[in-house]
């Protein structure tokens, strides 16, 4: 979708550093980090949110959840622990409607969340 931001950094139109790559999913850091750890991973194929997937979309769910646990081993935060987070829908926080896991780590979080 040309309009999508996380199609556009996909496509390479928006810079964004890029953590990891390959022919269906990318990961880079948050813009705008809540955590010392915030890290995107996101299908390059625009999915609105997990409402958008239906079973045929069962093997790219398991590789971005791959790629969240290599991210995490790769910036240091297994031992101390670390979220992983699908906002889903406005009253959710979700504010970017193009499916995205949140990698989050680096300081203690609250549960349940805000
Ligand atoms: P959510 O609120 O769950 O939809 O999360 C969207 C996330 O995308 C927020 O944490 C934003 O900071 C982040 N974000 C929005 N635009 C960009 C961008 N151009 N580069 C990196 N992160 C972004």
């Amino acid at each position: 979708m040309a309009e999508c931001i996380f199609c556009q950094i996909v496509e390479g139109a928006i810079p964004a550093k890029k953590l990891y790559e390959d022919d269906h999913v990318i990961a880079f850091d948050d813009m705008n980090p809540q955590a010392r750890v915030h890290v995107l991973v996101i299908p390059k194929r625009h999915l609105v949110s997990l409402d958008d997937t239906q079973d045929s979309d069962s093997v790219l769910l398991g590789k971005l959840m791959v790629v969240c646990a290599k991210i995490a081993r790769e910036r240091g935060i297994v031992d101390g622990g670390y979220r992983v987070v699908a906002n889903t829908g406005r009253e959710a926080g979700q504010s970017v409607f193009h499916l995205h896991l949140h990698v989050l780590g680096g300081r203690p979080f609250a549960w349940p969340p805000g």
